[in-house]
């Protein structure tokens, strides 16, 4: 059982959304394809006071651009099938435990981490191993137990493509920069929305917790709404249709007809996803040759 919230929510109506078994808060530093920005430290701030950890999922912003724990985040995981991976060649994900969460203090809340395991012979994990109990419970129960291990030609790929994390995000937060900038004044393009524009309504929350780069992922509308997204997906030469996103390859999406074909458009806009949304995820290609091919795409 899930409560949902915006994160826009005052701090006063957040502290109205917990419930007595509320166990953890979980958001998206950079959430995906609406692009809100997370106030890590808001959210933290509340969890904590209800006696139950933050746990965010940093896929988009990546170690390079953001540090979840250094504002309050007590647990981080990732996606390590986009950026990290960057070049989409084996499914992956990790989960970063700062073992700073005391499950000790609200011990009736989690008998999983302070309780007697009988699988284990009877191991209580906050017992016997401290701050590192929560992630040795994932290693037990997760890895050995469920099999949630990556196969090791999939470990060595990322491991080969974690080795150029830092230079791939650099290029792609900077395309995707110079691409918004070019789309904002594109008069077949209805609005554009990029936390890196000065205008844009996630700016001041980037300045804060992405002070070096957000992501390659923007999102824009195209003037005339779904169908024309959809004619102007077809048109493009370069950028890949694919549901796949954070790839050093341009690619591109369209949610309303694709991903989120389920949602009428009510329920999308409250997903934060509007039926002429297009998701582009910014490679590291030369920048003159994704906005020749956006270019001649909006052209028809
Ligand atoms: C894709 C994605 C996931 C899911 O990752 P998979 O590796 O595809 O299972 C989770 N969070 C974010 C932000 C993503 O973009």
């Amino acid at each position: 059982e899930a409560t949902f919230v915006d994160p826009n929510i005052s701090e006063e109506e957040l502290e109205s959304k917990f419930k007595p078994n509320t166990k953890l808060v979980f958001g998206e530093v950079i959430s995906n394809p609406s692009l809100q920005i997370l106030d890590i430290e808001k959210f933290a701030k509340a969890a904590h006071k209800h006696g139950v950890p933050l746990i965010v999922d940093n896929t988009f912003p990546t170690p390079v651009f953001c540090r979840p724990f250094t504002w309050g985040a007590d647990i981080v995981t990732h996606s390590t099938t986009k950026y990290m991976n960057g070049t989409a060649n084996a499914v992956g994900g990790a989960i970063v435990d700062s073992g700073n969460f005391d499950w000790t203090k609200y011990s009736e809340k989690f008998p999983g981490l302070t309780s007697p395991d009988e699988t284990y012979h009877g191991t209580v994990y906050t017992k016997s191993f401290g701050k590192a109990a929560y992630i040795v419970k994932m290693t037990t129960n997760l890895m050995r137990d469920l099999g949630s291990i990556p196969s090791p030609q999939n470990a060595f790929y990322l491991g080969v493509g974690l080795e150029t994390l830092h230079l791939r995000m650099e290029r792609h937060y900077e395309n995707a920069l110079a691409l918004a900038r070019h789309l904002k004044e594109h008069p077949k393009v209805s609005w554009v929305s990029f936390p890196g524009l000065e205008n844009d309504s996630q700016y001041a929350l980037a300045k804060k917790y992405l002070p070096k780069g957000s992501c390659g992922v923007i999102s824009f509308g195209i003037a005339g709404g779904r169908e024309a997204a959809v004619q102007f997906m077809d048109s493009l030469t370069l950028a890949a249709i694919v549901t796949h996103v954070a790839d050093t390859r341009t690619c591109v999406l369209h949610p309303a007809s694709t991903t989120h074909r389920q949602m009428n458009d009510e329920e999308l806009m409250a997903a934060g996803v509007s039926p002429d949304l297009i998701r582009m995820s910014v490679g590291i290609e030369d920048i003159r040759d994704i906005i020749a091919d956006v270019d001649q795409a909006l052209g028809k």
